[in-house]
């Protein structure tokens, strides 16, 4: 059984008041006692009772902007409609780095070892204390918040330099002037040098996963970003064109 250690407080000196976590769970006692636990701590919290309404909230152009607007997801692995591997896998697969923390009522090795191969940082097994989880969720996004702070204010690739803060490249050292999309679309590619992106997912990742048109739209900002950055746009060395599969840089 879950026990709610009601006694037990941590000091809040070192919380921000504004950390927002978002509860995923359908089993309605588990969810609000996990609910009422965080918000003890301070949390600002939003809690869903499936997979769907999970995505529609992490989809919500609202939430789409680049400050992703959860510090932390806890996250139940069986729920109806997208269960909780799927919507971690998702999440990684976009891009997103938030901190997930799994509630599992599977105990055994292999959803331990499945779950952090998906890509989330720490799993409980149910049942859990709500002590536990305020100490793991405390610590994840501590966490979070240290790897942010050393993250490199610059990018760099090749003759290719990207300032993520000033919206800046230089190529062979001269400013080059890029459109938003294309600095965007430059940005993604230099955060994971000869990884490749299908056209879909630049679509996803760019424009949104609302935007109505076709990939054509990938390819014609491909050709504009090769024409500032390449020696030789018909030769590229940089924005390399992966048959079959999509783009990748270098
Ligand atoms: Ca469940």
């Amino acid at each position: 059984m879950l026990s709610i250690e009601s006694s037990f407080s941590l000091s809040q000196t070192d919380m921000q008041p504004t950390n927002r976590v978002l509860v995923v769970e359908d089993e309605d006692l588990i969810r609000e006692m996990v609910v009422l636990a965080l918000k003890e701590e301070g949390y600002q919290i939003t809690a869903v009772a499936d997979g769907n309404q999970a995505l529609t909230i992490l989809h919500d152009p609202d939430t789409q902007n680049a400050d992703f607007p959860f510090d932390l997801v806890v996250l139940d692995l069986m729920l109806p409609h997208v269960n909780g591997l799927d919507l971690c896998r998702l999440l990684r697969h976009q891009g997103n780095h938030v901190p997930i923390l799994i509630l599992s009522a599977k105990s055994s090795e292999t959803d331990r070892v499945l779950g952090l191969e998906v890509g989330a940082d720490d799993y409980l097994t149910k049942p859990f204390s709500m002590r536990e989880l305020v100490a793991r969720t405390r610590a994840l996004i501590r966490r979070a918040r240290l790897n942010a702070t050393v993250e490199p204010a610059v990018l760099q690739f090749g003759h290719l330099t990207l300032y993520p803060q000033e919206c800046r490249v230089l190529v062979r050292g001269e400013e080059a002037n890029l459109s938003p999309k294309e600095f965007r679309l430059l940005e993604l590619f230099m955060t994971s040098p000869r990884r490749v992106w299908s056209r879909e997912q630049l679509l996803d990742r760019i424009w949104g996963i609302d935007f109505v048109g076709d990939s054509k739209t990938v390819d014609v900002h491909i050709r504009w970003l090769r024409e500032k950055l390449e020696r030789d746009p018909s030769h590229p060395e940089y924005i390399i064109t992966v048959r079959g599969f999509g783009y990748r840089l270098g």
